[in-house]
């Protein structure tokens, strides 16, 4: 192949090596003459793609990236070669850090901590928000496309030559497994709702290291030939745990750790995967109205946003293991009493309660703890991760804490009729009743087991 390709804008790259090799194409490292960085190009095989798909291509590309996970397409080529048969499209490369999800769903991989594995699927999410509101749906959607980094929470989404407008299809059949069950069986094309399904595979296997679908139906199966494949994920598939249908339900034994991972699973979370994966079903004598109706009640972008955002939230560390684990609230916004889902020791649950509200409307309702910190996306509703505060405990009270202002903000607060100032590194004391003014209209308040009084007389 001739060193240098032409773009469709007339500017030029000159093809450095070979990245990776698929059966749709060549992907090669290139160096982009105008701004001399290195990219990578994705070159189609002769006939790999139709005119309708690189059509849809440059308009993925007029219409530009939904956020910042995507490895979004930036430009085509111009066709090349020596038939001017090769066209392609130039992308930025893949992070160095990142790792594929394969490795993380046989945790050959493991995240840093609980709260990362949780950012990075926050991260997942928000990219399938994005990408639905700007009309999309991902047709193709499976663990060779998404890759991960373990060490800062992060997430890129590969392969968007697939994205296509709802309802659109490119004539790439997904992956079963990932493929929501009525596009696997061709009843719909893919869609929000398809893609809801996908969606909630990935978060089951980053979490629980196995299948939705694979119970003992599967592992009876003597070979799996396509025609039971087609049962299990298209016409009559069955989660593996679905309350009322207990006919596929996971091995014991082969499938032990993922029974563990499920009773680990806060129950907000368990009934979002049951939400999904027990609507939209097919299942004989099914009409496609039926279905139709049924799929739109699987759990969207923003259910698992906040079911996230509330498992984030209320993260603690047991102090007996050191595992991270999560508390539920109490009408009064204090922690139930709760074992360790790790050790079985009962958890510290005399811990303070931050809830922070914008309006009318509570955002977050944060556990707060020895050391947790607290980011901008908790304390000021953004999309971000940068952290703003942390809780230390008091020296000489047992189970007295206070907000520590690791901010450039300076925050107001009110206590005993009084307006103070918290300004970077000062304390913000964790007694029930406080209200911070953080700015943009959001206030946190504090619940906790510390009235004022009590902590006056403390201090004497
Ligand atoms: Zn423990």
């Amino acid at each position: 192949m001739n060193h240098f390709v032409e773009m469709e804008n007339g500017t030029k790259c000159e093809i450095l090596g070979i990245i990776g090799e698929g059966g749709q194409g060549i992907v090669y490292k290139v160096k982009y003459i105008p701004d001399h960085k290195v990219y990578a190009l994705k070159v189609y095989k002769p006939g790999a793609v139709s005119r309708k798909f690189f059509k849809n291509l440059s308009n993925n590309i007029v219409k530009g990236s939904p956020n910042d996970s995507f490895i979004w397409p930036k430009m085509v080529t111009k066709p090349f070669g020596s038939k001017m048969n090769r066209v392609g499209y130039l992308m930025n490369l893949k992070g160095s850090s990142y790792t594929s999800m394969a490795k993380l769903i046989k945790g050959k991989s493991v995240p840093k901590s609980t709260m990362v594995q949780l950012k990075m699927l926050l991260e997942l999410i928000r990219a399938f928000e994005s990408l639905h509101a700007k009309g999309y749906s991902y047709q193709d959607l499976n663990d060779g496309g998404i890759v991960f980094d373990v060490e800062k929470g992060k997430v890129q989404i590969l392969d968007n030559d697939n994205v296509a407008p709802y309802g659109e299809n490119l004539g790439i059949k997904g992956k079963f497994k990932y493929m929501a069950p009525e596009v696997a069986i061709s009843m719909f094309m893919p869609d929000k709702y398809s893609d809801y399904f996908s969606l909630a595979v990935l978060i089951f296997m980053v979490l629980l290291h196995g299948d939705p679908l694979e119970g003992t139906r599967k592992t009876k199966l003597v070979s799996l030939t396509l025609e039971e494949k087609e049962k299990i994920y298209g016409t009559e598939p069955i989660f593996i745990f679905h309350p009322n249908n207990t006919s596929n339900p996971p091995d014991p034994v082969i499938h032990s750790s993922v029974i563990e991972a499920w009773d680990r699973l806060p129950n907000f979370i368990q009934e979002l995967f049951i939400k999904t994966f027990t609507h939209g079903m097919p299942a004989k004598n099914m009409t496609r109205e039926q279905l139709q109706r049924d799929r739109q009640l699987r759990a969207t972008d923003t259910d698992w946003i906040k079911a996230m955002n509330r498992w984030m939230d209320s993260l603690v560390t047991c102090p007996h293991c050191g595992v991270g684990t999560y508390l539920y609230l109490d009408e009064h916004k204090h922690p139930k009493p709760r074992q360790c889902t790790s050790c079985g020791h009962m958890l510290n649950t005399k811990l303070p309660t931050l809830t922070v509200s914008k309006g009318n409307r509570v955002i977050h309702d944060i556990i707060l703890e020895t050391g947790k910190k607290l980011y901008d996306y908790q304390l000021l509703d953004t999309n971000h991760f940068k952290m703003l505060a942390e809780v230390i405990p008091s020296k000489r009270v047992k189970d007295y804490y206070a907000i520590k202002n690791k901010s450039t903000e300076s925050w107001s607060f009110y206590v005993n009729s009084e307006t103070k100032i918290s300004t970077k590194d000062t304390l913000i004391p964790c007694i029930d009743g406080i209200i911070v003014n953080l700015g943009n209209q959001i206030e946190g308040e504090i619940y906790a087991f510390h009235k004022y009084k009590e902590s006056e007389e403390t201090k004497k």
